[in-house]
C-alpha cells in the first residue's frame, strides 16, 4: 500500500479521536483506546469505520482511492437506496440504480429467459 503516508497524514490533521505528540503521546486513538490502526507497522491499510465515515470523505482523492482499491463504499460506506421491486412490489436494497427488480424476482426473470432459451433452441433443432 504506497499510499499509506497519506493516510496517515490525513488521520494526524483530521480525526477527532487521534492523539499525538501535541499531546504528548504517539499516534494513540482515544476512540479504540489503543494505538491507531493506520500507524501499526503491518503493510496493509487497516479498517476504522469512524475513518472511513467522519474522516476520508475530507479528501476527495484519497477517498476515490481507497474506495476503489478496497471496494468498500457499497457495503460499508453508502446506505444502499431503498428500491421496490417493479414486479412483486418488495422493498429492497439495489446495489446500482439500474436494479429494477428484487433478488428472488431477478432469479426468476433468468430462469425464464433460459427456459425460453432453452425451448427456442429445441425448436431449431426439431
Ligand atoms: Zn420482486
Amino acid at each position: 500500500m504506497q499510499n499509506k503516508n497519506r493516510f496517515k497524514r490525513l488521520v494526524k490533521n483530521n480525526c477527532a479521536c487521534y492523539l499525538g505528540a501535541k499531546h504528548g503521546i504517539s499516534n494513540y486513538c482515544c476512540l479504540q483506546d489503543s494505538p491507531c490502526v493506520f500507524f501499526a507497522q503491518d503493510d496493509g491499510l487497516p479498517r476504522c469505520t469512524y475513518f472511513e465515515n467522519g474522516v476520508l470523505p475530507m479528501d476527495e482523492k484519497l477517498d476515490q482511492e481507497y474506495t476503489s482499491e478496497r471496494n468498500v463504499k457499497t457495503e460499508f460506506k453508502t446506505a444502499q437506496p431503498r428500491v421496490n421491486c417493479q414486479k412483486c412490489g418488495t422493498a429492497f436494497s439495489a446495489h446500482s440504480n439500474r436494479q429494477k427488480y428484487c433478488e428472488k424476482c431477478r432469479d426468476k426473470n433468468a430462469n425464464e429467459k433460459t427456459k425460453l432459451r432453452m425451448r427456442q433452441i429445441r425448436k431449431k433443432q426439431a
